[in-house]
């Protein structure tokens, strides 16, 4: 039963809410307070199977709409979006809980994919020959696949779901979104500003759920592709099973990200970027910084200055203009303090605690403050998982092939950063690295959107990243037309295999 106190949330399909039916529901939660905000209705195979439905009854119409009308709609969204930026950036950190500031980040980032996918009359052209055999003319063309889906991760409610949308949509896609159900709010309400925006109804709808909305989304026959971006674990599931049921995959995993510091970098920058990449949204970012990784002699000043710029970080709520935010549930807090005892007993040093500290919040949110360890070796349990909190590993190394041989062992590879005033080592480094996303003295190395974001190794499953041309790419399929208009002097039957001439 939902909670008579707060509102409903729903589904979203043909262009209106649709209530949930199955009884099932979850709580969504405002993370700096801990209370209880909506309640949301989980779908059921059959609900999933109507939403599938929309979207696929919408696809013949939004397929034959010309890229002018498309493209139009998406700078009508991309206004919008702008104008009304600070109302999503205001939902995010209702429920997610990462501060403000750091929520319009995120809604700049996603706004830039929109931009990108505005060009898709020039990203989707084909190309021509013409008479490439006698009489023949060849032409390849890009055609959208039908209905896609998206799952996405609670930790960007808005950005991670615009990595994939306006480029599926630009390229004539209709869409079936899977948000994370602890922050579902965000795909609401911009499934309303494309309603405003003008895009015909069915082209994006929402399915709220868990296992169930996703599982109906793999295995549905109507379904074509699944962009999916979560957990490791739930990746792999995702790419096993999507691939399994004929569909085009791309699933983007967790992450373990390593930022190498020379003994020749600017150790004011490296330790402002440290505490950045490290504690910026919670370290709730896969391209967070958890382990740093101090070569020769750097270490000592190293830490003493990230700690000096961590002890001085404001934790508290995200609405009260703080440094860091809360964890996005009461389990995220428990398991992240779960990590910190752990690393203590293991015998690493606790340089800043996270687990004491005040607040600036009312009520009890699921705070954890920064955490700096220092001596941590790569058999802790802070070293080899993803924590997804707030804790800083410092893992001490003696030279530079240590540290690269230390990032290239670890199963994951989503992004990583060398800092160093030496080019002939940072060359060295994107070389040899064996990682998807690399920063040269850039701790956060997020592509811009007309690049393709994606990691590598655990990271990521199936051969394409997201946004950028390997987008447009992965939301289209080609095809080849071989065209001969007939004359007289056609050749009559001939069972041999066909050769240009
Ligand atoms: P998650 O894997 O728990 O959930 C992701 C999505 O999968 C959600 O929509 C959820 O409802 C669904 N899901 C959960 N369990 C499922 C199951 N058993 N079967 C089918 N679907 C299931 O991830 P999260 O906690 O929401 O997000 C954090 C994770 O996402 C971190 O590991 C982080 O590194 C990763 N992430 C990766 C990237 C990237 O680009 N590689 C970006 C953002 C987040």
């Amino acid at each position: 039963m939902a909670p008579a106190a707060v509102p409903v949330l729903s589904h979203w399909a043909d262009g209106q809410k649709v209530d949930g039916k199955s009884g099932r529901f979850s709580d969504v939660t405002n993370p700096a307070t801990g209370e209880v905000t909506a309640s949301l209705p989980l779908a059921s195979e059959q609900e999933a199977a109507e939403v599938i439905a929309a979207a696929k009854a919408a696809f013949p119409g939004w397929r034959d709409t010309s890229l002018a009308r498309r493209t139009r709609i998406l700078f009508t969204f991309r206004q919008l979006l702008d104008e009304r930026a600070g109302e999503l950036a205001a939902i995010i950190t209702a429920e997610h809980g990462k501060v403000l500031s750091d929520a319009a980040g995120e809604v700049a980032r996603g706004q830039e994919v929109v931009e990108f996918a505005c060009g898709a009359p020039h990203l989707l052209k084909g190309s021509a020959t013409q008479n490439a055999s006698t009489g023949v003319d060849v032409a390849s063309i890009r055609q959208p696949l039908g209905v896609v889906g998206i799952v996405s991760p609670f930790n960007f409610p808005a950005m991670v779901p615009m990595w994939f949308f306006p480029i599926a949509i630009a390229a004539g896609n209709t869409v079936v979104l899977k948000p994370s159900e602890k922050v579902p709010s965000a795909a609401l309400w911009i499934a309303e500003l494309w309603k405003e925006a003008g895009l015909p109804d069915g082209v994006f709808n929402v399915l709220n759920g868990d296992k169930t909305a996703v599982d109906a989304l793999l295995t549905s026959p109507d379904v074509r592709s699944i962009s999916f971006v979560g957990s490791t674990p739930i990746a792999r599931y995702v790419y096993e099973t999507g691939t399994a049921h004929g569909k085009r995959v791309q699933a983007l995993g967790g992450a373990k990200n390593h930022m190498v510091v020379l003994p020749d970098a600017d150790l004011d920058l490296a330790a402002d970027q440290a505490v950045n990449a490290g504690f910026g949204s919670a370290g709730e970012r896969c391209m967070a910084i958890s382990a740093l990784v101090a070569v020769g002699d750097v270490a000592d000043e190293l830490v003493a200055r990230i700690a000096d710029r961590t002890v001085a970080l404001r934790t508290g709520d995200g609405t009260r203009g703080c440094d860091m935010g809360p964890l996005v549930t009461r389990a995220a807090q428990e398991r992240v303090w779960g990590y910190i005892d752990a690393g203590q007993a293991a015998g690493a040093t606790v340089v800043v605690d996270g687990r004491a500290g005040s607040y600036d919040a009312d009520g009890a949110g699921f705070f954890v403050g920064p955490t700096l360890f220092d001596h941590v070796t790569p058999d802790m349990t802070i070293y080899t998982d993803e924590i997804f909190g707030p804790v800083l590993s410092v893992v001490r190394v003696d030279t530079f092939d240590e540290g690269v041989e230390l990032v290239n062992a670890n199963p994951y590879g989503n992004g990583t950063a060398i800092f160093t005033n030496d080019g002939g080592a940072a060359r060295r480094f994107q070389t040899e690295i064996e990682v998807g996303m690399v920063g040269v003295n850039v701790p956060v190395p997020v592509p811009m959107a007309y690049y393709s974001f994606g990691g590598w190794k655990s990271s990521l499953f199936g051969d394409t990243h997201a946004h950028g041309t390997d987008g447009f790419h992965f939301f289209t399929r080609g095809k080849v037309v071989t065209t001969r208009w007939l004359d007289p002097s056609h050749g009559g039957i001939n069972l041999g295999f066909p050769q240009n001439a």
